[in-house]
């Protein structure tokens, strides 16, 4: 029995995988966030973003030590202020490392703001799954849902909805004060 198949026999049948690229860091401020304050943990530095490196190491790890599909969650803080550049890279890496047939799904969580026709359009090629925070109408979105500088967000976010209706990227809705309250 080769070494690769004993691996692989003792492999999980799938991987699920929550990362969070640029840990707690996000251009917004929500009230209700129990994230953002996890910046403390790293005083030193104001801007966290994964590295190259543990990027690679993560994608390159668990594609080649599970056995079938890989689904990859990508959290925030906001990910998205990686950058698209960021993303691209995720994606070459997966084809890079994945095993022959072996299945890759990502999803985004994503307040949005960030989004444009270059990420719609990346997004979808990719087919990546978004989850759109948005916390229903205008007033209720920002009582709690405002900027660094205390503006509202709901004009920021709503148009992104069409956005990506236009791309057909596979769009959910996640609303975090419904929780809330
Ligand atoms: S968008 Fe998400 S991570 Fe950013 S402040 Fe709001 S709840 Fe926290």
């Amino acid at each position: 029995m080769t070494l690769e198949r004993m691996n692989m026999e003792s492999a999980p049948l799938k991987s699920s995988l929550l990362i969070r690229p640029v840990s707690a860091d996000c251009n917004l401020r929500c009230d209700y966030c129990f994230y953002l304050e996890k910046a403390a943990l790293y005083p030193q530095t104001k801007t966290h973003r994964m590295s190259q490196k543990v990027l690679e190491t993560l994608i390159s790890q668990v594609m080649q030590h599970t056995a079938g599909p890989v689904s990859l969650a990508w959290q925030g803080g906001e990910p998205t202020l990686a950058g698209l550049d960021f993303f691209m890279q995720v994606v070459e890496l997966e084809m890079q490392y994945a095993r022959p047939g072996q299945i890759v799904g990502n999803a985004l969580q994503t307040n949005g703001i960030l989004l444009n026709e270059a990420w719609a359009e990346f997004l979808r090629l990719y087919k990546f799954l978004i989850g759109l925070s948005l916390d229903g109408p205008s007033a209720l979105h920002d009582h709690y849902r405002r900027t660094k500088n205390q503006r509202a967000s709901f004009g920021l976010v709503y148009p992104q909805i069409e956005l990506l209706r236009q791309n057909m990227t596979s769009l959910s809705m996640t609303s975090l004060s419904m929780f809330w309250w």
